[in-house]
């Protein structure tokens, strides 16, 4: 068999059948998948003292000679308490070593062994003397490790646990955090010949990178000059590299799609203002001057041949939908049919709600199809009767189709696949792309995350919106909440409260929207109080979001299925139970919902027992109403991976690459890979290349192709 980095890691020496399998779990299956699974972290173990030296309560590591080693018996009345004690000496002083229960350990100290312990030093019951309790141990003349090896660049053989930068891994059961560090220098001696460097050399001069090799090496097992805060933080030379490497080959990955698309050919749009001036002049308020602009680089899109494939970021309440609406009607004056599709029924029903009137104002006809609705009526869209259909996921499925689809609209774009976003681009014969998010983040990482998208920012907030004051209380103050509540309503205002769950069940003790409508009910008997929630037929929905917003509901209880979209301006306040369980995203968004233009706004975040980390949150929203401030604290607390969530976008996981962090690489990268591309577009000169492009993306660039 020809052993290769694709090899199964259990032939791997020392490592066999069922470690293979506890390290399947891990994520690890061939040689390759081990060299690339990092270290959590570092422990800097390499600073040797001499006993004499030690200073107590801190961690050292000790080499020395082994002069006892025995099971004790501490206590005669628990004999069945034994310690395991060695007693070790480097010519400056004692140590005592002590593990409890462990008596397997007796088997492998011996008198007279070279050993290295790492572990906290403690005073000894005479307040004098050092002592050092479970530490972590190496035994230098081991028969297993053999000798140390001279090979240059090759971590000597003894040494990989202690008296030195160790490497700390993620574990799973079955596997000691020991046997990790030994399988990976198993692996490490074994393979680390087989890999290539497929990075073209001139940018590996260009940045100045260290080889593949030497980096997989050393984020294993770090030479000794690397600083260990750089490891720590992914920054050291050896991480750099390898992330270079992931995000040149994301990028290359998104230069190649770039350029199938500018080859394609696109709808050349001709709109003529007949519905578009006519819309303007019956809107109650004024474009602001971020929307006129953003609406200009749509229209500029659409007007060229080549399809349009545009991202429109924009803070909670800056008025994407009004622009998405304008796009459409393009679309339509040029003879063709416009999809919106959003990410909840509530949010397509809103959506329909809202703008159904503009559009039959206008003479045209518009259609809604969420996947509860019965009666569908597929056939207003495969005629070309139903001009504007506003959807969900329902949209995407087999039976609809369409006559001429012209344009598509994805709201709340980050609630989508990338999947969903092509099925629904293939309804059409390459219609232009318009997806609109709430989530600001900085341009590099946008072009990243929506790869192939231009982008536009709405950086502008319709006029009189004055900022929602925000308090955040605790279960004893929620007395207030009454108060408030009777205020609003006194002043005509409506109210939303929000609660985490629907019902309330065994196996937590969460508030829940039913219970709580119904206490409402009967604290306020005065004023019509209302519920909405996921589970509720759309019929139902519909009539308790239309009594909502035409004002005979005046408090309405519900679930997060109200936070993206959901557009009252009378409601002034916003009531959120269980505060502490929500991400900031989500209770940026819920808050959203107020402030929109009725008066003065408020919002409560009431929560019920508190971690740092909650409270954390909760203090960002109370501190501030700005998108752009509250998603780069949101980053900074939930780290990039889960805030992105780049399973959701369609981009391959990143491994060592932080898109906050190596923002710099990521630009740096960006300009190597599309430069590569525009010199060799399929890669034929660098076929390695094109084959780790293709490993890293898997079948998701062809996705993106069709996309
Ligand atoms: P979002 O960007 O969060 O989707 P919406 O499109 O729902 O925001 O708009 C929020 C509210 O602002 C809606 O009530 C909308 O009618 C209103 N609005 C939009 N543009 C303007 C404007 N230029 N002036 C005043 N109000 C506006
Ligand atoms: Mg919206």
């Amino acid at each position: 068999m020809n052993y290769d980095l694709s090899s199964p890691v259990q032939y791997v020496k020392g490592i066999g059948p069922q470690r293979a399998r506890l390290l399947s779990r891990l994520g690890i299956s061939t040689v390759k998948d081990a060299l690339f699974c990092l270290p959590d972290r570092y422990e800097d173990r390499s600073s040797a003292k001499k006993i004499v030296q030690l200073v107590y309560d801190e961690f050292h590591t000790i080499t020395g000679k082994v002069v006892s080693a025995d099971t004790v018996t501490p206590n005669p009345r628990r004999p069945k308490l034994k310690i395991f004690e060695v007693v070790i000496t480097d010519g400056s002083g004692l140590l005592k070593a002590k593990w409890f229960n462990q008596t397997f350990l007796k088997r492998l100290f011996k008198p007279g062994q070279e050993v290295v312990l790492y572990g906290m030093v403690k005073r000894n019951y005479w307040g004098a003397g050092f002592e050092i309790i479970n530490p972590e141990y190496e035994i230098l003349d081991e028969p297993d490790n053999g000798p140390p090896q001279e090979n240059a660049g090759q971590p000597a053989a003894a040494h990989i646990h202690t008296g030195r930068i160790v490497p700390i891994y993620r574990l799973t059961e079955g596997i000691s955090q020991k046997q990790m560090r030994n399988i990976l220098y198993s692996v490490l001696n074994s393979s680390a010949f087989f890999i290539q460097d497929t990075m073209p050399a001139e940018i590996i001069r260009a940045y100045n990178l260290p080889g593949l090799q030497e980096s997989i090496m050393n984020v294993h097992f770090p030479a000794p000059a690397v600083s260990v805060e750089a490891l720590n933080r992914g920054t050291s030379p050896y991480h750099q590299r390898l992330a270079f490497d992931e995000l040149f080959t994301l990028q290359l990955g998104l230069g190649a799609l770039k350029r199938e698309e500018v080859k394609e050919k696109g709808i050349p749009f001709t709109p003529d203002g007949r519905y578009l001036n006519k819309l303007l002049d019956t809107l109650p308020f004024k474009l602001t001057g971020a929307q006129e602009r953003v609406f200009e680089d749509i229209l500029r899109d659409m007007r060229s041949p080549a399809p349009m494939n545009r991202l429109i970021q924009g803070d909670v309440g800056s008025g994407k939908t009004i622009v998405a609406l304008m796009a459409m009607l393009a679309a339509v004056e040029s003879g063709y049919q416009a999809a919106l599709m959003a990410p909840t029924e509530i949010l397509a029903e809103q959506h329909y709600i809202n703008i159904h009137k503009l559009v039959e104002d206008l003479g045209l006809s518009i259609h809604l199809l969420t996947g509860s609705r019965k009666n569908r009526n597929l056939d207003t869209i495969s005629s070309g009767d139903a001009d504007i259909v506003i959807g969900t996921h329902a949209l995407i499925q087999e039976g609809v189709s369409f006559k001429k689809l012209g344009i598509i609209v994805i709201d709340e774009q980050h609630r989508f696949g990338v999947m969903q976003r092509a099925t629904l681009k293939k309804k059409g014969a390459n219609p232009d792309t318009l997806v609109m998010t709430a989530t600001p983040i900085p341009r590099t990482l946008a072009l990243t995350l929506y790869g192939d998208l231009d982008y536009s920012v709405i950086d502008e907030l319709p006029p009189n919106r004055t900022p929602v004051l925000t308090r955040h209380i605790n279960e004893k103050q929620k007395g207030s909440v009454y108060q408030l509540i009777e205020d609003e309503a006194q002043k005509g205002r409506q109210i939303y409260v929000v609660y985490p769950v629907i019902e309330e069940t065994d196996k937590t003790t969460l508030k829940a929207a039913i219970t709580g409508m119904e206490a409402f009910q009967v604290k306020f008997p005065h004023l019509r109080v209302g519920l909405i929630h996921g589970k509720m037929k759309p019929a139902e929905r519909e009539e308790v979001m239309r009594e909502f917003k035409g004002g005979t509901i005046h408090l309405l209880v519900s679930t997060t299925v109200i936070e993206v979209g959901v557009d009252v301006p009378n409601a002034t306040l916003m009531i959120i139970i269980h505060a502490e369980r929500f991400g900031l995203a989500q209770l940026h968004q819920l808050r959203g919902r107020v402030g929109r233009g009725g008066g003065r706004s408020y919002c409560v975040l009431l929560s019920y027992g508190i971690t740092e980390d909650s409270k954390k949150r909760l203090d960002v929203m109370v501190k501030t109403n700005d998108g752009f401030i509250i998603a780069e604290e949101d980053l900074n607390i939930r780290g990039p991976g889960e805030f992105f969530g780049t399973k959701q976008s369609g981009l391959p996981d990143l491994k060592v690459a932080n898109l906050v962090r190596d923002v710099k690489l990521l630009e740096a990268a960006r300009k190597e890979a599309f430069a590569l591309i525009q010199k060799d577009p399929s890669l034929a000169q660098h076929p390695q290349l094109r084959k780790s492009l293709e490993d890293f993306w898997g079948k998701k660039l062809e996705l993106f192709k069709t996309a």
